[in-house]
């Protein structure tokens, strides 16, 4: 394995130093960074990060390999400088037993771009009504940690309740998608004035933050942990802060599309915007940053949620939900929060990389960039401006909707283990 002697490099935007990767680790920082056999990158002007890890990508994989495959994904993940991916069990089959989360454990292993962390389901078949094999799943090779039904809610209290209870054993999480399924019977988008003009039914923020204040008080009741998926409602926040002022172990992410974009988008009724919660009010994308900042909102999560041209090339009530995510994000985290000077880039480490890592209670990523640290590590540019071509993604899907927006930022290398997976900003 080569070794990469990285010079000038600001580590999360402090002096520039010089960083060396080697046998895997960081081997040396500033004065002692040197190696006559290393591979020398110049990286004036780049940010070092510890590499990013995201608690919520879907990889298709097993049963859509038409959408995306673990290695598709995994590269489109390298590119977007993460690391480490936990994926969702919304699969087909579901991942709900041993069996198949081994098998995506397995299929990163092999791709070998980033790590693949399952997530179990937490019912069977996601259909809500009987636990899955929880227990089976965190005991296997994939050391499963995280489990949602994402997609779909636990909107049965007492299946939540026991799923909450089931957890504690390993330490594990239950990661919930908030929607209550009766206040979104046919929703279609954010409920407000415009969903009456366009005349597509109305999501309403309650149904979120209706499910979201539930759960928060059985996990408070159970003393058991639980983990909130894309927040996307002012109230929503409003009540993890609640939560958290009390001292409950409730985390929550947000989702890069919901701090940049609006519902006044659904205007167009192009698709490409219609998402699962959908795009809210400028308030809510300000309610969200604010809480991001604030440490209400622990980290930013993509739900990177491919779908191949025809699920999405239709008219608004029959299209799919979701969009890509895993190359943006960074980018949109800057422009919505380092730009503005909410975040500083220890900040984006911590809701990035950090933070997901110590949710999902993965040990050998989200660490910070040391001597003796795995070289999980990215180089960014944030000079850089770039304009977004569909075409140009990774994914096999193409539901970007940042499509011919620029946006600032570049990743220029992302190494795994000291191993180059993304090198002047291809895959390597
Ligand atoms: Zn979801």
């Amino acid at each position: 394995m080569s070794a990469y002697l990285i010079q000038n490099v600001s580590i999360l935007g402090a002096e520039p130093t010089d960083l060396l990767l080697d046998a895997g680790v960081v081997a040396a920082i500033g004065a002692e960074a040197s190696s006559p056999e290393a591979e020398v990158i110049d990286a004036a002007g780049l940010i070092a990060l510890p590499g990013l890890v995201d608690l919520h990508t879907h990889l298709r994989e097993p049963g859509r390999e038409d959408a995306e495959t673990v290695e598709s994904g995994t590269q489109a993940a390298a590119l977007g400088g993460f690391t480490a991916v936990h994926a969702m069990a919304n699969t087909e089959p579901v991942a709900d037993t041993a069996g198949v989360v081994e098998q995506v454990w397995r299929l990163g292993r092999e791709a070998g771009y980033c790590d693949v962390y399952p997530i179990g389901a937490v019912t069977v078949g996601l259909a809500g009504e009987q636990l899955a094999e929880l227990g089976a799943m965190a005991d296997s090779a994939a050391r499963v940690r995280v489990f949602s039904d994402d997609g779909k809610c636990v909107s049965d209290a007492v299946l939540m309740r026991r799923a909450l209870e089931y957890v504690k054993a390993f330490d594990g999480v239950i990661a919930q998608h908030a929607q209550e399924p009766r206040l979104t019977e046919g929703a279609q988008m954010n409920e407000g004035e415009l969903s009456g003009r366009l005349g597509l039914t109305g999501w309403p923020a309650v149904a979120e933050e209706a499910i979201i204040a539930r759960d928060c008080l059985l996990a408070a009741h159970v003393g058991s942990r639980l983990h909130v998926c894309h927040v996307s409602t002012a109230g929503s926040v409003e009540i993890v802060r609640e939560a958290k002022r009390k001292g409950w172990d409730v985390t929550a992410e947000a989702c890069p599309h919901h701090l940049l974009l609006t519902d006044d988008l659904a205007e167009t009724y192009d698709p490409i915007y219609k998402v699962n919660p959908p795009l809210r009010s400028t308030a809510d994308t300000e309610a969200l940053r604010a809480g991001l900042a604030d440490g209400t909102i622990d980290i930013v999560a993509t739900d990177h949620a491919p779908h191949p041209h025809e699920d999405k090339d239709c008219e608004w009530a029959a299209a799919a939900f979701g969009m890509l995510g895993l190359e943006t994000a960074l980018s949109i985290v800057q422009e919505t929060m380092v730009d503005p000077g909410l975040l500083d880039w220890a900040g984006v480490a911590e809701r990035m990389s950090y933070a997901p890592a110590r949710i999902g209670r993965v040990a050998d990523h989200g660490r910070p960039i040391e001597v003796g640290a795995p070289a999980n590590v990215v180089l960014y540019d944030p000079a850089a401006r770039r304009t977004i071509e569909a075409s140009a993604s990774a994914s096999l899907s193409r539901n970007t909707p940042y499509a011919g927006m620029e946006l600032p930022g570049r990743v220029v290398a992302t190494f795994l283990r000291g191993k180059a997976t993304v090198l002047d900003g291809k895959l390597a």
